[in-house]
């Protein structure tokens, strides 16, 4: 009995530190873990859910559905490669014009529509979004659409342009439409939106953080290349084209503290009423609508805003008819992406795309885990620039081909991936090979058993029997 006590009293010893040192269930479960596009795509199926990201993506050639999102993401430092967006989300909802009018919207951004949602430490480097739409549609680097919701320490670069011409539409680096936080966030982006008709007069909304809405801007640094074409209202500012209490008599607050921006709005605003909202901060601030809102210690001597009062073509960044582009491909390295350098030998117009991620130069290394027909292995080294530990997953061996069989040979990785054999497996013998031994084996047996009975005692036998008669 005293020994059962001792060794329940020793158990309870050994089990109590392992939960004391695991963290809450509820942190436990709550973030799922992120490592490659497919997984990203996930997060379209599990909107509310809390996500991390744990390296940097490269979504070369992945068709970007603009999710709805209501959860956490915590970029977790990392950076999002070469996301490509060309049509804007699913889902649609009501948004509102300076004037109190109702259109519904669709909304583009690498999130579709944020509702509640907390987004922090991520990092979208050389995003393109390329949108062309029949209907109101909003746009954002990082969301269409925000209602409530949080962006911290987030950094937006690439080129965005959308081109509409229903009603109301707006593009920004940040957040197209509604309500939001920002804090502490850098934007460099090109922003190109075009209205594609002269017919209607619309509503058109740019800004360097948000197009429209009432959105909290502090300590974020912007540097906008802007291009505005537009038969009805423009309103485009460097933080935002216009301020506006949303739903109205809210009481929210929306501060612009300690902002940079720098770089210009180039824009025409071709209409009879012409008001061209174009400024360094806030495009139109709607006074009438607003409450709780101020401005402090921001900085914009370095933003120009630039007016063209030619109307027949549309303004972009490149303005020659046959541009000449020159590429340039910059590597990269152990501590900064690789991008190819695009320039028109003509103007002089350059811009970067194609970015890669790092890379190192390891040329020793160990395997950690060989890998094997089923599954793939493990390797690490030791960067020879950088002494940095780099693991990487070597793929799974391709299967050997049997010779007797007919079947087509299985899919296999192709030949010249490198990957690690140190443990070749044994070639199993060919048939014909296991006849003839087995044929031999069987012949040398029967010439033991021949041997050691039937002929050596005949001949003992006769022998005696001889030297019997002998005697
Ligand atoms: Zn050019
Ligand atoms: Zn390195």
């Amino acid at each position: 009995m005293k020994r059962l006590i001792t060794g329940l009293l020793a158990l309870c010893l050994l089990v109590l530190p392992v939960w004391a040192e695991d963290p809450p269930e509820e942190t436990q479960q709550a973030y799922i873990q992120i490592s490659s596009p497919e997984e990203l795509l996930t997060m379209a199926d599990h909107p509310e859910g809390n996500y991390v990201l744990m390296k940097d993506l490269d979504m070369t050639g992945v068709d970007w559905p603009c999710p709805d999102f209501s959860g956490k993401f915590d970029g977790n430092g990392h950076s999002i490669l070469n996301l490509t967006i060309k049509a804007p989300g699913k889902s649609q909802s009501q948004v509102l014009d300076g004037n109190q009018k109702e259109y519904t919207a669709a909304f583009a951004g690498f999130f579709g529509r944020l509702t509640n949602a907390e987004v922090r430490e991520l990092n979208l480097v050389n995003l393109r979004l390329l949108v062309q739409t029949e209907e109101p549609c909003m746009a954002g680097g990082m969301a269409g659409c925000s209602m409530d919701s949080t962006i911290l320490n987030c950094s937006v670069s690439g080129c965005l342009e959308l081109r509409a011409h229903q009603g109301m539409f707006g593009l920004a680096g940040m957040v197209g439409y509604g309500v939001a936080a920002v804090g502490n966030c850098q934007v460099d982006t090109t922003l190109i939106c075009v209205d594609t008709d002269r017919e209607t007069g619309d509503e058109q909304f740019l800004g360097g953080v948000f197009g429209t809405g009432f959105v909290e801007v502090t300590d974020t640094q912007v540097k906008l290349d802007a291009y505005v074409s537009e038969h009805g209202y423009v309103h485009s500012g460097g933080i935002g084209g216009m301020l506006l209490q949303y739903p109205i008599g809210m009481g929210r607050t929306a501060y612009f503290r300690n902002n940079t921006v720098s770089g210009r709005i180039r824009f025409f605003e071709d209409f009879r009423a012409r008001r061209a909202y174009c400024k360094a901060l806030i495009g139109e601030l709607m006074k009438s609508m607003n409450y709780n809102y101020g401005f402090t210690d921001n900085q914009t001597e370095h933003f120009q805003a630039e007016e063209v009062l030619e109307y027949d073509r549309e303004l972009r960044p490149e303005t020659c008819e046959r541009p000449e582009i020159e590429e340039t491909v910059v590597p990269s390295s152990c501590d900064s992406f690789g991008y190819t350098r695009y320039t028109c030998k003509t103007c002089g117009y350059t811009y970067r795309d194609h970015y890669t991620l790092y890379s190192h130069t390891v040329t020793e290394w160990q395997v950690k885990k060989p890998a094997t027909a089923e599954a793939p292995g493990r390797s690490e080294g030791i960067c020879d620039l950088c002494g940095a530990r780099v693991k990487r997953e070597d793929p799974v061996l391709p299967e050997e081909p049997e010779p007797e069989t007919s079947e087509p040979a299985q899919p296999s990785v192709p030949k010249d991936l490198p990957m690690p054999a140190p443990t070749a497996p044994k070639k199993p013998l060919p048939k014909a090979v296991w006849m003839v031994l087995c044929t031999l084996s069987v012949v040398g047996i029967l010439i033991l058993v021949f041997i050691l009975t039937e002929p050596q005692g005949k001949h003992v036998k006769k022998r005696r029997r001889k030297n019997r008669t002998g005697k």
